[in-house]
């Protein structure tokens, strides 16, 4: 059988758009209302993918500054981004371009395998971006996209499986540590 791979992802966003919920939802499958991390959080979950089993070792920002995650020794190692918006946020779907921009920054990159999440689409009576909006901007960055709950549970799984898609058509993962 084929061994288990391992897979380093950051999920990145601005504050409060439900980066820690989605990733506490997906690895710990449990809704937290109130979380406030002070640290920047390691998860790992083991996933099957297209036969194969991947221990996917997800980095969420807690919080800080997403050149925390960036400008780390970790930086050069992740193989793929979550980039979170909230639904319900336009300055928070705006803040993706930049985020992108300095993941390519540091990186040195062209492109990087990334999902765009649209989350909290259970408020969807408060929605600012359109789901059209989203996918606009996913055709742009040629990848996939999604809009989840975190809240609810709805494609939370997805997310992942979308990215580790993406990592793997990439060809080019980043050398093991
Ligand atoms: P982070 O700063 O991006 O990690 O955001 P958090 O995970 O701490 O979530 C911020 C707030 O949004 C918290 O009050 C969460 O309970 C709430 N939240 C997260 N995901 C969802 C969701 O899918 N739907 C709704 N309605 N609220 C959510």
């Amino acid at each position: 059988s084929n061994p288990t791979k391992a897979r380093r992802i950051a999920v990145l966003g601005s504050t409060a758009v439900g980066k820690s919920s989605l990733v506490i939802q997906f690895c710990e499958n449990h809704f937290v209302d109130s979380y406030y991390p002070t640290i920047e959080n390691t998860f790992t979950k083991t996933i099957k993918y297209r036969g194969n089993e991947y221990t996917v070792e997800i980095m969420d920002t807690a919080g800080q500054d997403e050149y925390s995650i960036l400008s780390s020794h970790h930086a050069s190692s992740v193989h793929g981004f979550v980039l979170v918006y909230s639904i319900a946020s336009r300055s928070s779907f705006d803040m993706l371009k930049i985020i992108r921009d300095k993941i390519l920054d540091f990186t040195g990159l062209e492109n990087v395998p990334c999902v765009i999440v649209g989350n909290k689409s259970d408020l969807n009576i408060q929605r600012q971006v359109s789901l059209e909006e989203g996918q606009a901007l996913a055709q742009q960055w040629n990848c996939p996209t999604i809009e989840t709950s975190a809240k609810h549970n709805e494609n939370v799984a997805k997310i992942f499986d979308l990215l580790i898609a993406t990592i793997e058509k990439a060809h080019n993962p980043p050398p093991e540590e």
